[in-house]
């Protein structure tokens, strides 16, 4: 041990630990417009900054007291596979990190399922929250998102889901990437028994999350201001060796293109779900009367 990591680290990281203690016991807490705003006004304006606007990240329990109406919901739990199948370690073991993201958000995993209703139509709702290993999907999150699945088709609901995730857990390597394709199969699920399937993305929505579940819903919302991507803004620049367009991979730029339907605020989400439910709940039903009434021409069966 030599006097780096004898003095200077513990009291560097003492420091950061004395700052943080203090940013938990305050009343006041910032935003990235720089404004320090009270807690408790951020907290009645749905998490957003009264200033600036930003929307904050949030976790899923918040999600669901802001989604469902009047703040109820129940959750639902399901079981989840053991952690760490890989036994991985890089600079920390992964079990290690999986226990302190446990205790820091009182989540078992990044992502949460529940049942209630909005604008009083049965729903599911799953979310996931970014400060749990930056909402990173692995098998954990794989398993609740197909459980969320089977839930709504067991129980007829539409299943509303708000991705917030930097992507696949690298720490859980083909078996994350698999997730992609297993989740992607139980959206298509959902489709082929005619029920909606809402995606609410928030900031940031990114990598193997975009590129499966988050991209299939019906109809595609999005947060204001949200990040949404595949790979970062710095390796496509790189790549193409080209200036991005202004804006590149925002919730606004996106709409421009197509990939996002409508960019709605967060005190506006409960009623702008139940409007959509509404059409695409009638939609459904039109469908599955369609369906029923099909009769198969007999000249073109196989005898
Ligand atoms: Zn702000």
């Amino acid at each position: 041990m030599n006097w780096i990591t004898k003095f200077i680290k513990p009291k560097i990281k003492s420091l950061f630990e004395k700052k943080s203690s203090k940013e938990e016991n305050t009343l006041w807490t910032n935003c990235t417009c720089g404004k320090l705003i009270l807690k408790e006004d951020l907290l009645s304006n749905y998490h957003c900054c009264p200033k600036c606007g930003t929307h904050h990240k949030i976790s899923c329990e918040e999600r669901f007291k802001l989604t469902f109406d009047n703040g109820e919901y129940e959750i639902i739990e399901c079981g989840t596979p053991p952690d760490d199948p890989l036994k991985f370690s890089d600079s920390k073991p992964y079990k290690d990190r999986i226990a302190a993201a446990r205790k820091k958000t009182g989540q078992h995993d990044a992502m949460m399922i529940a049942k209630g209703k909005i604008q009083n139509i049965e729903v599911t709702v799953g979310a996931q929250n970014f400060a749990f290993i930056g909402g990173a999907v692995g098998i954990a999150s794989g398993e609740i998102f197909i459980h969320a699945v089977s839930h709504a088709i067991e129980n007829r609901t539409p299943l509303i889901f708000f991705s917030c995730s930097g992507g696949q857990k690298l720490q859980e390597s083909g078996l994350a990437l698999a997730m992609m394709a297993k989740t992607t199969l139980g959206v298509n699920e959902l489709k082929k028994n005619n029920l909606p399937f809402i995606v609410c993305m928030t900031n940031p929505t990114a990598g193997g999350v975009t590129a499966s579940w988050a991209s299939l819903g019906d109809l595609i919302v999005a947060e204001p201001g949200s990040t949404i991507s595949f790979a970062g803004a710095r390796v496509i620049k790189d790549t193409v060796r080209e200036e991005l367009p202004s804006g590149f991979q925002t919730a606004e730029y996106l709409l421009d293109h197509g990939q996002v339907d409508t960019i709605v605020e967060r005190k506006y989400l409960n009623s702008t779900f139940g409007t959509l439910l509404n059409v695409l709940l009638k939609k459904a039903e039109a469908r599955a009367k369609q369906v029923s009434n099909v009769t198969i021409d007999k000249s073109l069966q196989v005898s």
